[in-house]
């Protein structure tokens, strides 16, 4: 398998950025990837100073997809995700919604045995490792690490676990993934501005999806197919995510504008990613048990 070390990180994404590997369509790739802090925090307490506010959020690659390139959609299947023995928190007056309730930014190590995280007060919440950050090259200028995009990037989405394959709309030649931000465990919101960050190693088989148009990034599970939309506003994004499935809907299985906006709104689920980052994320996931009658596959 072709693996890429941490070393190789990038700090936004960009068409300009140089390969660091190159693989095949069908091909799996190992990232081992930092945390979200460039693993420089090492300690619970006040923040030290000598923490670079540069070095926050890298993603590891690009890796240079052959047989991938614009107008493409990127199909990233993760294979698997594992994650470290410790995991960061953060609170800070300079981050997140609770961000007034704070003087000071104040870091927490959490230990993590045996697929447990072992939250203060003796909280034990098994984990649910997930990708924050994964993305390709953008459009347009370069995108940092910290903000999501069309392109993908810190889209802090906790369905994009293991099993789950994210759809991504190709602007470079290559493609040019990079992943990183890996959380053991991140609630919907992450209203703090971090999860349980940690450093670890994510699996993913790349590919290309023929025959899918589309402009924002998608992700599947075994359960739910969702739309994924970044917006400067919750309200923007969560119109944008819930006007994307309604239009997957009627050009992938053919609903009728009104049958499809009813099954929406009966069986669908409009849901927050995160809305800490410089753009919120909202989703519209669609059980998939619902989309079986229809025949045809959503993606
Ligand atoms: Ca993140």
């Amino acid at each position: 398998m072709i693996r890429l070390s941490r070393e190789r990180s990038v700090y936004s994404l960009s068409a300009d950025a140089p390969p660091a590997v190159r693989v095949r369509l069908g091909e799996t790739v190992e990232l081992e990837t930092a945390d979200c802090f460039a693993g420089q925090v090492v300690a619970p307490g006040r923040a030290p100073a000598a923490i670079d506010g540069e070095r926050i959020n890298p993603a590891t690659g690009p890796v240079f997809v052959e047989g991938a390139g614009p107008g493409d959609v990127l199909a990233v299947f993760v294979e698997r995700i594992e994650v470290a023995g410790r995991g960061v928190m953060a609170v800070s007056p300079e981050f997140g919604v609770t961000r007034d309730r704070f003087r000071e930014t104040v870091f927490e190590v959490v230990e993590i045995e045996q697929g447990i995280v072992m939250l203060r007060g003796g909280v034990r919440v098994p984990i649910e490792p997930m990708i924050g950050v994964i993305g390709v090259a953008p459009s347009g200028a370069p995108v940092a690490c910290g903000s999501p995009g069309a392109h993908g990037g810190n889209m802090d989405t906790r369905l994009i676990g293991e099993g789950a394959t994210v759809y991504l709309p190709v602007s470079a030649p290559g493609a040019l993934l990079a992943a990183g931000d890996l959380q053991a465990l991140m609630g919907d919101g992450e209203i703090c501005g971090t999860g349980v960050e940690v450093a670890g190693r994510v699996t993913l088989r790349v590919d290309v999806r023929r025959g899918l148009e589309v402009t924002n990034p998608l992700v599947e599970t075994p359960e739910v197919v969702a739309t994924i939309a970044l917006a400067e506003t919750l309200d923007e994004a969560a119109d944008r995510a819930t006007l994307d499935m309604a239009e997957l809907l009627a050009t992938r299985l053919g609903l009728p504008a009104a049958q499809a906006s009813m099954l929406m709104s009966a069986a669908g689920r409009l849901r927050v990613s995160q809305v800490v980052d410089p753009l919120k994320t909202a989703r519209f996931e669609m059980p998939k048990a619902i989309l079986a009658s229809f025949g045809g596959d959503l993606i």
